[in-house]
């Protein structure tokens, strides 16, 4: 069993989810004010100024000012989340090929089973109605990531 491999994925993941902060980061440059600085002088400009933007829990998109004393944990958060998005999918596919080997486990088992009895319960029919194609429109909705 892979739950070896599940355990660890769990505690990445609790980890990155501890400091993991939700958006995108976008810096920028700026002149300042204070006439004669280099930055008017075609020397350097002042920044990195960054801003976070994110869609917030009303959906509206929003950004905000990251002071210096917060930038090492904001870019951290922010790289925190994309990996969080990577792990959780690998733990989620994970799960899903668990759960399918678990169903094709079982099926195998029971026509084992069925053909085991097969000689006394013979003529009777799956109770496997008509299927519906279900396909579990996967959106991939992977975003520019930085
Ligand atoms: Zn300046």
């Amino acid at each position: 069993m892979p739950s070896n491999m599940h355990t660890t994925l769990l505690t990445e993941l609790a980890e990155l989810a501890k400091i993991a902060v939700v958006g995108t980061l976008s810096e920028a440059y700026r002149t300042c004010g204070t006439p004669g600085c280099r930055c008017h002088a075609g020397g350097p400009k002042h920044g990195p100024h960054l801003q976070l933007v994110y869609r917030g829990v009303t959906g509206r998109t929003t950004s905000a000012y990251v002071p210096m004393a917060a930038h090492s944990a904001i870019r951290e958060g922010v790289a925190a989340w994309q990996a969080l998005q990577t792990r959780l999918r690998e733990l989620a596919e994970q799960n899903r090929a668990q759960i399918l080997q678990r169903a094709r486990n079982e099926r195998s088992r029971a026509a084992q089973e069925r053909a085991n009895v097969g000689a006394t319960e013979a003529g009777r029919s799956s109770p496997t109605g008509k299927r519906k194609n279900f396909s579990p429109a996967v959106g991939d909705q992977a975003k520019r990531g930085r």
